[in-house]
């Protein structure tokens, strides 16, 4: 991955991971970042700084037919760098496209009947409509699989009775965090069956009746990324609206390992912008008569920003070559999640010291990529939780409490 700014200096993928793919997809990575650095690049600051959602993107976007990159062809290691490079560049855009394409699109491909993927999926994948993943509750985020507290209720729609074949299902509950939740025309819902306890998923019209969202105000971190609190009071949703592949909580795990790949990816994204924006100010700043690269703790701390990088990207090769091989577990996803987190942290902190007092403000990129980290860190499973699924897989014993 080259660094454009300062293009006489080695760039941050210093292992250069990017050469082991195929001349076809460096191309294709080529046009996503001559699309960032045009349309996104120059405007990502201030939308953050606003909390807006540059919709307006979204038809180039799609353009580059980039979604779902299994599907497309393209190789695990391609689809890694593109959400690297995106979270590189802004990651809240990075961010809006898994949730729609990892996890709404990803859900309509693996558990969408053939007449739910005829209604949604050309139009999904294009970006004509826009998807979100409700999970997450106010009262039950790390636990939300055994604590979920929305619930479905199957009735006859004539009778308005329960009825365990009736053609409606009536919807209860809350959720909080629901990324893309404000503006999306649909939402994969997931709720507990009132008759059997069993976790359920449906596809949620937004417009329902019944169904009200709020905008969560006054984050810190991903503020371009709209993320709603959505309250569901008797929402009717047709029984052909239920993903019929879904009987547990168990059918998502392949869908949540799969995108919790590639938010492990985003915190390879997050240390290159880190190192692209902090070498590029330590070449230029001069404090004591010299630019801050003469001073030898300020290359020290470089190079860590560097090393933590480098690793990271090599850890997520690993990932890559395992997920070829179909043997990309969760002890050895959740490992890359956990560890990377924990790099990414370190890599933005030096980041943002190495700019001082221009690292607090937005206008030097820094302190908007700091603040993002901290989403990283704690979505898709927080640093803790999978770091406890490496320690369950590699002790044999569950320290989950409870
Ligand atoms: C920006 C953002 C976007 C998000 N987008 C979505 C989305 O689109 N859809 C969705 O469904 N959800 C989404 N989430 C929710 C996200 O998945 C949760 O925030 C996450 O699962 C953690 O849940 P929580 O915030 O309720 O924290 P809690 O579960 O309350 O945890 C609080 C703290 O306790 C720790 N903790 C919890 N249990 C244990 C334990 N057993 N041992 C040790 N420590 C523990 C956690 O690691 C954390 O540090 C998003 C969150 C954020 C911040």
């Amino acid at each position: 991955m080259s660094s454009p700014d300062i293009p006489d200096l080695p760039a941050a993928d210093f292992f250069a991971v990017e050469s082991m793919l195929g001349q076809a997809e460096r191309n294709k990575l080529a046009e996503l970042r001559d699309f960032l650095a045009a349309d996104v690049a120059p405007y990502a600051g201030d939308w953050w700084n606003k909390a807006e959602f540059p919709a307006h993107i979204l038809p180039k976007l799609a353009a580059l037919e980039l979604s779902t990159p299994a599907h497309r062809g393209y190789s695990n290691l391609f689809a890694g760098l593109v959400i690297a490079e995106m979270t590189r560049v802004d990651t809240s855009l990075a961010t809006f496209f898994l949730v729609h394409h990892d996890l709404f699109v990803e859900s309509l491909h693996a558990f969408g009947s053939p007449d739910q993927k005829r209604r949604l999926l050309a139009d999904a994948s294009n970006l004509r409509i826009t998807g979100a993943f409700a999970l997450t509750e106010p009262l039950h985020g790390s636990d939300v699989a055994g604590g979920m507290e929305t619930r479905a209720r199957r009735i006859s729609s004539g009778t308005g009775e329960a009825d365990d074949a009736g053609d409606t299902w009536v919807l209860n509950g809350a959720k909080r965090w629901i990324g893309n939740g404000t503006f999306c025309d649909y939402m994969l819902v997931w709720a507990r069956d009132e008759a059997d306890g069993s976790v359920r998923g449906f596809i949620v019209d937004a417009g329902l009746p019944g169904v009200s969202r709020s905008r969560i105000e006054n984050k810190i971190a991903l503020r371009t990324v709209q993320n709603a609190d959505i309250v569901f009071s008797d929402v009717r949703v047709p029984e052909a609206d239920r993903f019929s592949g879904i009987s547990s909580f168990e059918d998502t795990k392949e869908l949540l390992r799969s995108s919790r790949i590639m938010v492990a990816w985003q915190t390879v994204g997050q240390q290159l912008a880190a190192f692209d924006v902090a070498r590029q100010y330590a070449v230029e700043r001069q404090q004591f008569g010299r630019p801050l690269a003469h001073f030898q703790l300020i290359q020290q701390q470089l190079v860590t920003m560097l090393g933590n990088t480098v690793a990271s990207m090599g850890m997520m090769a690993g990932i890559a070559r395992l997920q070829d091989q179909g043997a990309a577990g969760m002890p050895q996803v959740a490992l890359a999640k956990s560890y990377l987190s924990a790099r990414m942290r370190e890599t933005v902190a030096l980041g943002r010291s190495i700019l001082g007092g221009n690292g607090i403000v937005t206008d030097y990129r820094m302190a908007k990529i700091f603040a993002d980290a901290e989403a990283i860190y704690t979505y898709e499973g927080s640093f803790e939780v999978n770091t406890l699924i490496v320690g369950r897989a590699i002790t044999g014993v569950s320290a989950f409490g409870g």
